[in-house]
């Protein structure tokens, strides 16, 4: 009995080890897992159906970061059991989006490259990546530029691209298209040139609905969501620009009625007053997950630590209560809390039926949220 077992075993893992073919890992779970990846105010979000294929959007940071955040990418692999990533969104090319990616790819098989198209905010280390090292990567992969309407054909999962160049889906979704109330108040706000870009991508599993917008700033979401909401609702609103006030109007949070919402954010990165107050106030909110307390929130705006995926390396022994405006921009700035150390992810698990569950991988807190009215 024992000996047979350990053949099956011995079997069952020489598959497992053999590179595979077919998109799909062997994988036996039910839900859509999604890992929500700490890479200190960048992005790294991995989709996981039931079948095991994957979807990464984003790969953290650039620079000396860069393998930092392609291992934390990895670790959340590893524990999905991938061995490939499937499909790779890289939203806009923002070194807080692709800046792990040649150095993933040294790792990991990617087969599909999906981005909006060329840069347009001239950057040298942008430039000279997407001359000299993006297309050797994609080479013997597929590469595709998207556009809005596009699906990104994942088996058991709808992948509809939203938003793309700047450029928005011409109709609502489907049960979409009511009017949008908060369109009245709208201010319009700045930004910079590659936000706007983003690819957005809005996914259904069942009753479930997500959405990651990746940077798309203010102006892109009136032009999405007004005046009529051309997106509908979602159980779990992803990412929020770092929680940046240049995006997350209430045109955008309050429309999209998320029951939870998981914010990318670093430790001064952004998670501002501003934004904080609209996500609290979106009507049908029942939490905020962040990746980590931000500085620009204090305690006066974060969420109990317990919803807080990560600490510092030399952690506090007090939160200030007071959010600090942050510094501007420059050589002289001071940089932010350091998090180099081991860290967690947000982990979404959800079902057909639209049931999900969050989980803080730092202290295993959990909380499932069920279907229904
Ligand atoms: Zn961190
Ligand atoms: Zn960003």
């Amino acid at each position: 009995m024992r000996e047979s077992l350990v053949l099956l075993l011995a079997v069952a893992m020489t598959e497992f080890a053999a590179p595979a073919l077919a998109p799909a890992q062997a994988r036996t779970s039910k839900t859509l897992d999604i890992y929500v990846v700490d890479v200190e105010g960048g992005n790294a979000t991995l989709f996981v159906t039931p079948s095991g294929e994957s979807l990464l959007i984003d790969t953290g940071n650039i620079g000396a970061a860069a393998p930092r955040d392609a291992g934390r990418i990895m670790a959340a692999m590893k524990d999905a059991g991938l061995q490939q990533i499937d499909h790779l969104i890289i939203t806009h090319w923002h070194g807080d989006h692709f800046g792990g990616l040649a150095e993933l790819a040294s790792h990991v098989t990617i087969k599909e490259f999906i981005d909006h198209g060329p840069n347009v905010q001239p950057a040298e280390a942008v430039d000279n990546f997407l001359r000299d090292v993006y297309p050797k990567l994609y080479s013997k992969a597929k590469h595709t530029v998207v556009k809005p309407g596009d699906k990104i054909p994942i088996a058991g999962l709808d992948v509809r691209v939203v938003a793309s160049a700047g450029k928005i889906i011409n109709t609502p979704l489907p049960g979409a298209g009511k009017p949008n109330p908060s369109c009245a108040n709208f201010k319009p706000g700045d930004n910079n040139a590659e936000d706007p870009q983003s690819v957005g991508t809005y996914f259904t599993f069942g009753k479930f609905r997500t959405v990651h917008l990746g940077d798309l700033t203010k102006n892109k979401e009136f032009e999405l969501m007004c005046p009529v909401n051309r997106l509908g609702t979602v159980d779990v609103l992803l990412g929020l620009h770092h929680g940046q006030a240049s995006s997350n109007s209430e045109v955008m949070v309050h429309a999209l009625h998320p029951r939870v919402a998981i914010m990318n954010d670093g430790t001064r990165k952004r998670g501002e007053p501003e934004t904080m107050k609209t996500v609290f106030t979106s009507p049908g909110l029942e939490d905020l997950w962040q990746l980590h307390f931000s500085q620009l929130s204090g305690q006066e705006y974060t969420v109990p630590g317990m919803f807080i995926a990560n600490t510092l390396d030399a952690p506090l022994t007090a939160m200030p209560i007071t959010p600090i405006q942050a510094p501007a921009p420059g050589p002289g700035t001071p940089p932010p809390p350091a998090h180099n150390g081991t860290a967690y992810w947000i982990k979404v698990s959800a079902q057909q039926d639209g049931t999900f569950t969050v989980t803080n991988a730092r202290n295993g807190f959990g909380k499932t949220y069920r279907y229904g009215p």
